[in-house]
């Protein structure tokens, strides 16, 4: 196995290019357009305003480098995609700008993976050239955490399936020309035996917006770009269904394992743009006759930052690493998925709440970004899944490697191992 820490020229200079690009041209998009769905929104005044960047991207072959080159893509794999996000998580324009955001990269993948060549044409190709936004609805108002708690149910009629239940949080609906929905088929097996994956095309009669939910207090109520959604008798075609009945959760793995190394990739772009402006800031700030950076209580906030994020970091571009090595989502895979992903909050809320500290009064004004950056936590310890259920994946695939002391001692037992190394060595003692 070899280990390498170095990127190959090529790309670094194409990484070179991203970090000015996204700073000079993608940042800014941030201050003008500020509603939730406007990186998203294929019809929205910032999708008219980012056409020309689009372009751009494309020029440089770093158009949806996540897909494969038969579908389009740069299909540079996850360890670059890493490399790339943690300069375009700077903002919340960079990925739809280089055709890799979230819902739609994973949903690209689902519909590249299970869709006909109907569905492909016409929902998959205008997906990938960033024509058209998705969405992916799986939570329900009265479950989200635990699949076993789903009761959106499709029952087959004759050709169709008919879609009767509701769901939650379904991100991007409101937009969207197609909602990849997780329903259950069976109720007489387990869960993830008796779920399945139907795509429902915008506009379906039966499927009807209640409401969209904002994270945050930002926008007027239910102008956010969160849906809750009521089907009712919605009917869809049979060939609607997208991999096998039943499989629904094992389609659905092909894009939660990549989202969620996605947001931890674009977590880095954020906690390096916290510590940036805590280093600028310590550097500019004098009290009690010395600048803040001379202070060994601040040294020691830098230090700590400095090195909490090249540990995350390396973590996430290991498990980006792992992606590619296995190509599939396996257990070794899963387990530094779920790591990362319940590390990212905490480490979050530590590097954010010092940067805002630091700044003092600045730092939790409207007048630097961190306060937007504070307020986004909380999410990433709950989509695609709460920290603690992520946590007993590392903890049940860690403990798997182990087995139970065979005697009332551990194994480590200092006196009966002590006994066995003296009968090894301890004539030497004579
Ligand atoms: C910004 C945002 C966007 C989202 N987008 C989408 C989307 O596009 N599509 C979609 O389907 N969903 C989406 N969601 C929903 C998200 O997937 C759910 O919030 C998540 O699965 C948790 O479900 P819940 O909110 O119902 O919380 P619950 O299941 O009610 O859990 C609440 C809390 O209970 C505790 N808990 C739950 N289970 C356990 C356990 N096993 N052990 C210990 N404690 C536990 C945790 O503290 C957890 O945070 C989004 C959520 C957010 C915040």
């Amino acid at each position: 196995m070899s280990w390498n820490f170095e990127t190959d020229s090529d790309f670094q200079e194409q990484l070179n290019w991203i970090e000015v690009f996204t700073r000079d041209e993608i940042e800014p998009l941030d201050l003008v357009f500020r509603g939730p769905g406007d990186p998203f929104d294929p019809d929205s005044a910032a999708a008219r305003a980012m056409a020309p960047l689009k372009e751009e991207v494309k020029s440089r072959n770093l158009w949806a480098c996540h897909i494969g080159p038969e579908l389009g893509g740069g299909g540079y794999g996850q360890v670059k995609l890493g490399l790339m996000n943690e300069i375009l998580g700077r903002s919340r324009f960079g990925p739809t700008v280089f055709g890799c955001q979230a819902p739609d990269s994973g949903n690209a993948e689902i519909l590249a993976h299970f869709g006909t060549p109907e569905q492909k044409e016409k929902f998959l190709r205008p997906l990938l050239d960033g024509e058209i936004a998705s969405c992916y609805s799986m939570t329900e108002p009265q479950a989200g955490a635990d699949p076993a708690e789903f009761s959106c149910v499709a029952t087959r009629d004759g050709d169709d399936w008919v879609i009767n239940g509701e769901k939650w949080f379904a991100s991007h609906a409101r937009f969207s020309e197609f909602l990849l929905v997780m329903v259950v088929t069976n109720t007489d097996v387990p869960i993830h035996q008796g779920a399945s994956i139907m795509l429902v095309e915008k506009g379906t009669p039966g499927m009807e917006i209640l409401r969209n939910s904002a994270v945050g207090p930002y926008v007027e109520q239910g102008d956010g770009v969160h849906a809750y959604i009521r089907f009712t008798d919605c009917r869809i075609p049979a060939e609607n269904l997208l991999g096998e009945e039943g499989k629904g959760f094992l389609v659905a793995q092909t894009r939660l394992g990549g989202g969620r190394v996605h947001h931890a990739m674009r977590s880095v772009a954020v906690l390096k743009k916290a510590m940036d402006m805590m280093c600028e800031r310590v550097l500019s700030r004098t009290t009690k006759g010395e600048l803040l950076a001379n202070k060994q209580l601040t040294q020691e906030k830098i230090a700590d930052t400095y090195t909490q994020i090249l540990q995350y970091r390396l973590h996430v571009l290991y498990t980006a690493w792992l992606i590619d090595k296995h190509k599939e989502y396996n257990r070794e895979v899963r387990k530094e998925i779920a790591a990362i992903k319940a590390a990212t909050p905490k480490i979050l809320q530590e590097v954010i709440y010092r940067a805002m500290h630091l700044h003092g009064s600045l730092g939790m004004s409207d007048e630097v970004p961190l306060m937007n950056m504070w307020a986004n936590i909380p999410e990433l310890g709950v989509v695609d899944g709460p920290s603690e259920v992520h946590k007993v994946t590392v903890a049940r695939t860690v403990l798997r490697d182990y087995e139970p002391s065979p005697d009332l001692f551990p194994t480590y037992h200092t006196p009966t191992k002590r006994a066995a190394a003296m009968a090894k060595y301890g004539h030497f003692l004579n």
